[in-house]
């Protein structure tokens, strides 16, 4: 399957530029071709021109033809078949099991948004009918729906090359409830991008949408992104990556004339907190399973666990001997690309020359310098250096632990209180421990989107309940989460008409429920027509 190296602006080839940039495989250090065009600012300016220009209609459009769209683009993502895997394969190092895996979970998400679209009711129509005999003072006819907000820009992920990519959550959540979607794909992965965009453009045709729904940009600088946040036709944006890099697109958002909300994913630590019982029981099967959550892709979720808490004692001793045990058989794994890698080492070698930390275990095998590889690490500190260095609730991107050893279950709730806000916190615990640690579960509600007992974070399931979302700095806004289908709620607002004739009205508001619906009429919730 040829790659032309273009962007793709409302369905059309872009023109090719003097500037270019080449993926590389992380695997071999070798450059791939072809060359990519980096794009224009004409062509930011046409995308959006023609988004815009788009929205209208895609508005209007009726919910069978935009899950006919979505589910057209999966169709096209499966027929680019193993092509598409090997091109993301070679540009991102992820195992090809994996890359399955995750163009599953893209088609199935694609599919799940098709049916939220087919059955419409997220549009949370809300009716409360004239009481013109109402004292002192009448009630006019009151109806609300959700509308798109329009043109959305979308930034490719590096870490789902698929998934949270061209065709991700970000961009599926968008064009299901007729928002235009501009993307800025990741420049580590450009080629697997240009497929991907490929197949959404073919489904824009077969859905008979106008073009200017979907464009897709190729780029490297930071220029083009923070370019397309400030373009004034953009109304939303969705980002996932570095904590830098959110910030400063956060920053250039609110910066604007009229600013816009920028849905950005940055940075989590995931705690893991081990409460005596379960530390007891089954130490040496968390310490297994923690090894497991912790090497998984490279360390390279937003959901690893970067940070685990037990009190110390006989019992954290066997499972500090398990984890090490574990952590020193895990080999190293080639990173997304020499950015990451980079950043992995540094901040690693920062870690542990801070005071009180102690390396614990890292893998048995050297990375290989001249490759972006990652070797797993667990790194081991006590409560009070901890909690006096504040550099140690960074982040570390990649395979790497920190064990803090508490002295009592006090001091583990005071932990909890100094972190920062987080996607999920976990407990592993008995009941017992439960009945002990209730003012912990509070202090994790308050920290975390998601919280979990007796398990490990990594892993999310794309459904209606998943929360993918924390207070700062996990994500810019806790209100809402990147992942399944309440991820829609990010790119729609509230429209209240009042005392509109029935005729005129939105379908979702007529008094006949024309689309079958689920609303709240007068305060009860039914299918009903009135
Ligand atoms: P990144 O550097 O934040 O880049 C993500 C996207 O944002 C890219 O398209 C990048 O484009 C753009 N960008 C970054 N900084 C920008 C700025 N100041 N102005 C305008 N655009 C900007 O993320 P990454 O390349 O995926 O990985 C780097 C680090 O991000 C990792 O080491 C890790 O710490 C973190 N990360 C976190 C998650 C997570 O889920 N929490 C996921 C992935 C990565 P250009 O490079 O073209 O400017």
């Amino acid at each position: 399957m040829s790659l032309h190296g273009k962007s793709y602006i409302a369905g059309a080839p872009s023109l090719p530029s003097p500037l270019t940039f080449l993926a590389v495989d992380p695997q071999t250090g070798a450059a791939l071709e072809p060359a990519f065009y980096e794009c224009s600012e004409r062509e930011v300016e046409a995308a959006l021109a023609a988004a815009e220009a788009s929205a209208p209609t895609f508005r209007q459009s009726t919910p069978e033809m935009r899950s006919f769209f979505l589910e057209a683009i999966a169709t096209e993502i499966l027929a680019l078949g193993d092509a598409l895997l090997s091109r993301a394969h070679a540009e991102t190092g992820l195992p090809l099991d994996r890359l399955t895996g995750e163009r599953g979970r893209t088609v199935g998400q694609l599919r799940l948004f098709a049916e939220v679209v087919r059955e419409g009711s997220w549009c949370d129509a809300r009716i409360d009918t004239a009481l013109p005999e109402r004292t002192p003072v009448p009630r006019p006819d009151l109806r609300s729906v959700l509308v798109p907000v329009g043109p959305v820009v979308v930034f490719g992920a590096s870490n789902f090359p698929l998934a949270f990519s061209v065709a991700g959550g970000d961009t599926v959540s968008a064009l299901a409830v007729g928002c235009p979607v501009v993307v800025k794909g990741h420049p580590a992965h450009p080629g697997t991008s240009e497929l991907v965009a490929g197949a959404v453009n073919r489904a824009v045709l077969a859905a008979g949408l106008p073009a200017g729904v979907f464009s897709f940009l190729q780029g490297s600088t930071h220029a083009l992104g923070k370019a397309l946040v400030q373009h004034p036709k953009t109304r939303a944006v969705g980002f996932t990556g570095s904590q830098r890099g959110g910030r400063a697109l956060l920053d250039a958002a609110g910066a604007r004339l009229e600013p816009i909300p920028v849905f950005a994913e940055m940075s989590s630590l995931n705690p893991v907190f081990i409460l005596p019982g379960a530390l007891l029981e089954r130490g040496a099967q968390i310490a297994e399973g923690l090894k497991n959550s912790l090497t998984m892709g490279v360390g390279q979720f937003c959901t690893k666990p970067g940070l685990t808490f037990a009190i110390g004692g006989e019992s954290l001793e066997v499972f500090r001997e398990a984890l090490a045990k574990a952590i020193h058989g895990a080999a190293p794994g080639t990173m997304l690309h020499t950015g990451i890698s980079g950043a992995f080492a540094a901040a690693v070698a920062a870690a542990e020359v801070f005071p009180g930390v102690h390396r614990l275990a890292c893998g048995e095998r050297e990375a290989d310098a001249a490759l972006p590889q990652g070797r797993p690490v667990i790194l081991s500190v006590g409560s009070e250096a901890f909690a006096s260095q504040p550099q140690l609730r960074e982040e570390i991107f990649g395979p790497a632990g920190l064990l803090v050893e508490a002295k009592n279950l006090e001091d583990l709730r005071h932990l909890a209180e100094g972190l920062d806000g987080q996607l999920t916190a976990t407990i592993h615990g008995t009941e017992a421990d439960l009945a002990e640690a209730r003012e912990l579960v509070a202090i994790l509600e308050r920290k975390a989107g998601r919280v979990l007992f007796n398990g490990f974070p990594t892993g999310v399931e794309v459904c209606p309940s998943m929360q993918h979302g924390g207070p700062y700095p996990a994500t810019s806004d806790s209100r809402f989460t990147s992942v399944g289908t309440a991820a829609l709620r990010r790119w729609v607002r509230p429209v209240c008409y009042q005392n509109f004739p029935v005729p005129v009205l939105p379908q979702e508001l007529r008094n006949d429920n024309p689309l079958g619906l689920m609303r709240l009429v007068n305060g009860k919730l039914g299918r009903e027509s009135f």
